[in-house]
């Protein structure tokens, strides 16, 4: 395979994440299990089929499975020029939720992966000086907390991390904890608030990590870690992406790209919950149309970026990836969520994890993109909507939905 490596290296679009893994990370098992192979999809008639990791937990069929849609925002802040109105797009994402209910009536709600240095100031790891510190932003997480969003730690200096020890690791966990749990005494203090003693979910920046990070996310007892990605596996078509699982064994979404040669191996984290990056899927071409998209649209994604796999049409399920790197207009996103949903609804109901950047919906956001900020809202909303019409749908924070697979409960 030659495409995926590039996959990887841009998930979140920066090539100067080109290290390799010659420097990487101390390993010491090799779980470089292979992926399934190919042969395995031509026999598959998902939900019957299943992996063992694939099944719904508890031995539920997954027709008695709530599924559930996460939507997990990154950063979240202002650095100088680089996220101008990330104020104003979270405040679009409150409002967002805020009008939605789930099927059963209870409030939709996401969480938001804070890098606190966006919003307490201090140095940034994008080495271009420091961000200034900015209550309003502050008032904003604090508000997304109080409205029922999870708050999660997304390092304080959004450092690039594939040679980071242990101990840095833990040092920027620690300093963002500081933020997201600091007391607030006044309507300027530079902190959440959060209970110090509730544990948060982690992500690494650039969806950059060694082995140390998840050393360090287990000596700082984070609830789960959401850096992995999954469902590159050629036998995974998206009815049967893996349910999230934990790294006691490894991650066989990490062992792909193991295989590919862009990560090293991990040692085992026993006992750490693992809820990946799971890839979006295009839909293909004998259902473009269906989808409100002209035929083709794997190839013109090819054309755009060459390492898309035009015979899988998978793509990192981040929202950079669609709007940045793959230049998707708005049509062409709410197409591609739609059929990565519709495979779910129709195989294991695996949980659908999304990637997101609230600074993306802001009015100026700073890259060039082919979609209009009206419509990559547009999209975002025309897709909640979309899933919430089905009565099986749980629009949730990530950490709901591990709080659901450590005690399922059938619909
Ligand atoms: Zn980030």
């Amino acid at each position: 395979m030659t495409h995926p490596v590039p996959r990887i290296l841009l998930a979140l679009g920066l090539l100067s994440l080109l290290l390799g893994c010659g420097g990487a990370p101390k390993t010491t098992t090799a779980e470089t299990a292979a992926p399934t192979p190919a042969s395995e999809s031509a026999v598959c008639n998902p939900p019957a089929c299943l992996l063992p990791q694939a099944a719904p937990p508890g031995g539920l069929d997954p027709a008695s499975v709530p599924m559930f849609v996460a939507l997990g925002f990154d950063d979240n802040g202002v650095v100088g020029d680089k996220t101008p109105g990330a104020e104003e797009a979270m405040s679009w994402a409150l409002a967002m939720f805020g009008a939605r209910k789930n099927p059963d009536g209870t409030s939709t709600a996401a969480t938001f992966y804070l890098t606190t240095s966006y919003g307490a100031g201090g140095e940034t790891g994008y080495g271009d000086g420091d961000a200034q510190a900015n209550p309003a932003v502050i008032r904003m997480w604090r508000d997304l907390h109080a409205a029922g969003h999870e708050i999660g730690n997304h390092t304080h200096t959004h450092p690039h991390g594939t040679e980071m020890t242990v101990a840095q690791w833990r040092s920027e966990m620690q300093r963002a904890a500081a933020v997201l749990t600091g007391a607030v005494g006044s309507e300027d203090a530079l902190a959440v608030g959060l209970d110090p003693n509730q544990p948060v979910g982690f992500r690494t920046p650039f969806l950059e990590y060694n082995d140390n990070t998840f050393t360090a996310v287990r000596q700082e007892g984070f609830a789960y870690d959401c850096s992995i990605e999954e469902g590159y596996q050629s036998g995974q078509d998206g009815t049967n992406f893996l349910w999230p699982y934990t790294l006691d064994e490894g991650s066989p979404g990490h062992d792909v790209q193991v295989s590919w040669g862009s990560r090293a191996p991990l040692t085992r984290h026993p006992g750490l919950y693992e809820m990946p990056v799971y890839v979006f899927i295009a839909p293909p071409d004998e259902l473009c149309e269906q989808y409100g998209v002209p035929q083709g649209l794997r190839d013109r994604l090819k054309q755009r970026q060459d390492y898309l796999d035009a015979a899988d049409g998978k793509i990192t399920g981040f929202d950079y990836n669609l709007w940045a790197l793959f230049q998707m207009s708005g049509d062409e996103v709410l197409a591609t969520l739609k059929y990565t949903f519709d495979m779910r609804m129709k195989g294991n109901r695996a949980p659908f994890l999304l990637g997101m950047h609230s600074d993306m919906y802001a009015a100026e956001y700073a890259e060039s993109l082919a979609a209009t900020p009206q419509e990559r809202r547009a999209a975002i909303e025309k897709f909640l909507d979309y899933a919430l019409s089905h009565p099986q749908v749980r629009v949730v924070p990530v950490r709901d939905v591990l709080d659901w697979i450590k005690s399922p409960a059938p619909l």
